[in-house]
């Protein structure tokens, strides 16, 4: 049977459309989204208030369901749960929620491995596979609520594996169902998409509707650490980056939150203290320390068996020396280690 394609890859416009073209009224399209977004069903037959006849049309024509759960993980320490899920075309992928007292925080994936290479992340050591479509990120979205009932996710961030922007069109769609109104959805400000630094396409996230909050994994304020660490930097440099962030921070009338994750001697410099405090006179930025979490155990060697984390001492100094200095600084607790699904240890063994 040819493959169908899953309704949730549609926008509510393009939707009606495709009703109207069925020879339906457009106010189908909305009960629609309501079933999937709203009561979130499973089988288009649970849809009440739409004519058998149409549904059977819908049936044939989409499917619905792009995930399966398969596994759940919980941390002894944190009850940070971090979710298997597999594809329609047997793809594994991690999604990750972070609890933190009434808040519950969902880490979403948007790419099958990752193509950037960081030398600090082990889902770049997986290498990159595919992208995942907007159903398939909308649908971790929906699958981890379902499990979590009753309590509720209430932030979004664009933090597990793969690099968002490198999927803009699928992130994109995501986010119009994310911040729509009609589905059960999340406002914009509890959503932060995190980028390893891609400038033209923080611009078209700038001038877009969504205004959700940016994170830029920055790790150095110095193009040659970068560069060393970070592989896409040779190809879009802090230089190129400054004026997309200064745009986006305009824009969008947010503050940039710049994640660094702490790597003994690459980054917890004094000269490092220097260049942080430059940079943020010259973008409206926040700092998210990261303690660094070890993926030596599984690399295969080169820099990304080498680098360590800060000890925790002068970690804390380097935050209270940027404090002093007058930047806004959070120390991100490390969730979730024990069952690796704390920052960066996202990575799935085929
Ligand atoms: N590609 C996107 C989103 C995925 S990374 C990006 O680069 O922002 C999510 C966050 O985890 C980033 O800030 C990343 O730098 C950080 N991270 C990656 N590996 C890590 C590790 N081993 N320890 C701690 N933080 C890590």
């Amino acid at each position: 049977m040819e493959k169908r394609l899953n309704i949730k890859n549609l926008s509510i416009e393009e939707l009606q459309d495709w009703v109207e073209s069925a020879g339906e009224k457009k106010f189908r399209a909305s009960q629609i989204f309501d079933w999937l977004y709203d009561k979130q069903i499973e089988n288009f037959n649970e849809m009440k208030n739409i004519p058998k006849s149409f549904y059977s049309l819908l049936e044939n024509e989409f499917e619905i369901q792009s995930l399966s759960h398969l596994t759940t993980q919980i941390s002894d320490n944190t009850d940070t749960k971090k979710y298997l899920l597999q594809t329609n075309d047997k793809k594994l992928i991690e999604a990750v929620i972070i609890p933190d007292g009434e808040k519950n925080t969902l880490c979403i994936s948007t790419q099958v491995g990752c193509p950037l290479d960081c030398k600090f992340c082990a889902t770049g050591l997986m290498g990159y596979t595919r992208n995942l479509t907007a159903a398939e990120i909308i649908d971790q979205y929906i699958l981890t609520s379902k499990l979590l009932a009753p309590a509720k996710i209430t932030n979004i961030v664009f933090m597990g594996m793969g690099e968002p922007l490198l999927n803009f069109d699928a992130v994109m769609r995501s986010l119009s169902i994310f911040t729509n109104k009609k589905t059960k959805g999340i406002s914009r400000t509890k959503i932060t998409v995190s980028t390893a630094g891609l400038p033209e396409k923080i611009n078209a996230l700038a001038v877009s509707d969504y205004r959700v909050k940016l994170a830029l994994s920055l790790h150095s304020p110095f193009d040659k650490i970068r560069n060393e660490i970070m592989p896409i930097n040779k190809k879009h440099s802090l230089k190129d980056l400054k004026p997309a962030l200064i745009n986006y921070a305009k824009k969008t009338k947010t503050r940039i939150t710049f994640e660094y994750t702490m790597l003994k001697g690459y980054n917890d410099r004094e000269e490092d203290i220097e260049g942080l405090v430059k940079l943020s006179k010259q973008i409206p930025s926040k700092i998210n320390i990261i303690p660094f979490n070890s993926i030596a155990h599984m690399s295969p060697g080169g820099l990304s068996a080498e680098l360590e984390p800060t000890v925790y001492d002068k970690l804390f100094a380097f935050a209270e020396e940027l404090r002093f200095r007058g930047l806004t600084v959070m120390i991100r607790q490390t969730q979730g280690d024990d069952i690796a699904a704390a920052c960066g240890q996202l990575a799935v063994k085929h």
